[in-house]
């Protein structure tokens, strides 16, 4: 499979998880020096692989179809850290509730350290498309491998596309446990000491990407 069409199965995955909808979303992945980012404002069931846009990192590009509205971010953040190969934005319900309010996610349970830390960040709001959106998201997104958006979305970066859409889709469920645990009253923390055992043990394999690859297999 091409990585041209990783991405587009990717960009329809999002869609069938419930994760995007419409054309609301991108995704890119690294491609030599520059990436491949979707087309801007086509849903995932329209887009084909022709569709998929090639950048180089000056933000230059050819073709009939203009990339996403959010290349720079993807740009920036492809960028600035080698070991990620892939990334992924989405309108999620949960977290964009969660971001609606400018709240991120703190250690309310253990699975928070997936996204590299005690707690996934809120980047606050800048309009969309814009190099203030993705300096933003830069800043959230330091030692972390996912984060929130404020009136907006999530991002969840990854070394490919499959561990970058498996931590998009565990970051919504724990919007959503969040959300259900703060209807019972704001839910206790874990310790930093705690959360720094979960990191190392992260850290030493516990192999969450793979893992949560493995829930979101298509059954088909
Ligand atoms: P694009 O269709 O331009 O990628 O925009 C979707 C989006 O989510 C903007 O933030
Ligand atoms: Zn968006």
């Amino acid at each position: 499979m091409t990585l041209r069409s990783e991405i587009v199965e990717a960009a329809r995955r999002m869609t069938s998880l419930g994760l995007n909808r419409g054309s609301s979303g991108n995704i890119s992945a690294r491609d030599g020096e520059g990436m491949l980012i979707t087309p801007s404002g086509i849903p995932s069931e329209e887009m084909d692989e022709t569709q998929i846009v090639a950048m180089a990192v000056d933000g230059s590009w050819e073709g009939g179809h203009r990339p996403s509205s959010e290349w720079r971010f993807h740009r920036d953040i492809l960028a600035a850290r080698p070991e990620t190969h892939a990334v992924v934005h989405a309108h999620p319900v949960y977290a964009t509730a969660l971001a609606a309010h400018g709240r991120g996610i703190g250690a309310f349970h253990y699975m928070v350290a997936a996204a590299g830390g005690v707690d996934i960040r809120c980047a606050p709001y800048a309009t969309f498309g814009t190099q203030a959106l993705s300096d933003h998201v830069l800043s959230a997104l330091e030692d972390r491998s996912a984060c929130l958006m404020a009136h907006h979305g999530m991002i969840a970066c990854g070394a490919d596309l499959a561990s970058a859409l498996a931590l998009a889709v565990e970051v919504e469920g724990l919007a959503a446990q969040y959300i259900a645990a703060s209807t019972l009253g704001p839910p206790p923390e874990l310790s930093e000491e705690e959360m720094a055992r979960v990191l190392e043990k992260f850290q030493a394999g516990y192999g969450y990407a793979s893992g949560l690859e493995a829930e979101i297999e298509p059954s088909a």
